[in-house]
């Protein structure tokens, strides 16, 4: 017998539902009621996920589940919130229940590793696409905008950059990349972490935060022009892992880990007086943290060389209405 809407929802969606004490009414009404605390903001994005675009078609359903909330609290992330809740509106072409059931358990695992319940969403059928909106609590006025970067800030990134970037290009044969170090790369790509704690961290800490989606060197133009800043980064000290070392080859090293997509860590400034205490909360968060540059009075973003001279990146970061430029 064919799977109805409800019967849809109510067997895949409502696991992903959890337990808040904070959600009055969840999944089955017209709408779900929440219940804010007092003092606090509330921190809201939305994001589409398309097939082909933001993941490959081939991508399997757990991951598509995982990643469609991962984008999302990776947002919230750079908010400095704290995520609660989410909403899906779910386009898939038909009912195939064994996607369904892979994609409900990937986004539900993650769902619960964050704490955040599912409260709401829509279910239509058409070209597969999946919009999440997820919602965080902030401390009433202390969001980590991009505006707050100061001329003398130093600039940070977290984890490592360009892994996601180079699993795309091995997949769409731009690069050519062994089949092992594929599936490791793949799994950036695929199932990135949104860094949830360590913007939890940031909140007394840093002065601006973006988290790097579509490529840090754009990313870093955002919250540049955001806050009225000119950021230079030292291209040989970008964090890279062992993989894209090995597999980027000697020519143009750096340019996925500038410009190509997918990385979800966190990109801030802090003062430079700061350095001292984000080491040491990065490092009781066992999470590796680099400083990539430095924040002046001028505009726009310059990449540097160790000997000072300039470096010009073969690319910009991805825009979705200009295309990649490379
Ligand atoms: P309505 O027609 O009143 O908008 P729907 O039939 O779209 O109601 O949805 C019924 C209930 O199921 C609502 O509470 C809605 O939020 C929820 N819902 C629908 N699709 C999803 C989904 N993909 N994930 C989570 N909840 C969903
Ligand atoms: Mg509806």
């Amino acid at each position: 017998m064919p799977l109805g809407e409800f019967e849809l929802i109510r067997r895949f969606f409502a696991p992903a539902a959890g337990h808040r004490p904070d959600v009055a009414l969840g999944i089955g009404d017209d709408a779900a009621v929440l219940r804010v605390p007092a003092g606090v903001e509330l921190a809201v994005t939305t994001d589409t996920l398309v097939a082909g675009i933001h993941f490959p078609p081939d991508t399997a359903p757990d991951a598509i589940g995982h990643k469609s909330l991962a984008v999302s609290l990776s947002d919230l992330a750079a908010m400095g919130a704290e995520p609660a809740w989410a909403t899906l509106a779910l386009t898939v072409p038909g009912v195939d229940a064994t996607w369904l059931a892979a994609f409900a358990r990937g986004l539900s695992a993650l769902a619960s590793a964050h704490g955040v319940a599912l409260v709401g969403g829509d279910t239509t059928r058409g070209p597969l696409s999946i919009t999440m909106q997820a919602l965080g609590f902030l401390p009433a006025g202390r969001a980590l905008r991009r505006s707050g970067a100061r001329p003398g800030d130093d600039l940070y990134v977290t984890g490592t950059l360009g892994d996601a970037g180079l699993a795309l290009a091995g997949l769409q044969g731009r690069r050519i990349v062994p089949e092992d170090a594929l599936q490791a790369l793949r799994r950036r790509l695929d199932t990135p972490q949104p860094r949830v704690a360590e913007g939890l961290a940031l909140r007394d800490l840093a002065v601006a935060a973006i988290d790097v989606s579509d490529g840090l060197l754009g990313d870093v133009g955002h919250l540049a022009r955001a806050s009225g800043v000119g950021v230079t980064i030292q291209v040989d000290g970008l964090p890279v892992s062992d993989l894209y070392r090995v597999h980027m080859g000697a020519e143009c090293p750096w340019d996925l880990a500038l410009t190509a997509g997918d990385d979800y860590e966190l990109c801030f400034a802090a003062p430079a007086a700061q350095a001292h205490a984000v080491a040491e909360r990065f490092a009781a968060l066992r999470t590796s943290v680099t400083r990539i540059g430095s924040v002046y009075s001028g505009s726009g973003v310059r990449c540097q060389r160790r000997d000072g001279s300039a470096y010009t990146p073969g690319g910009t970061g991805y825009d979705h209405f200009a295309g990649p430029v490379s």
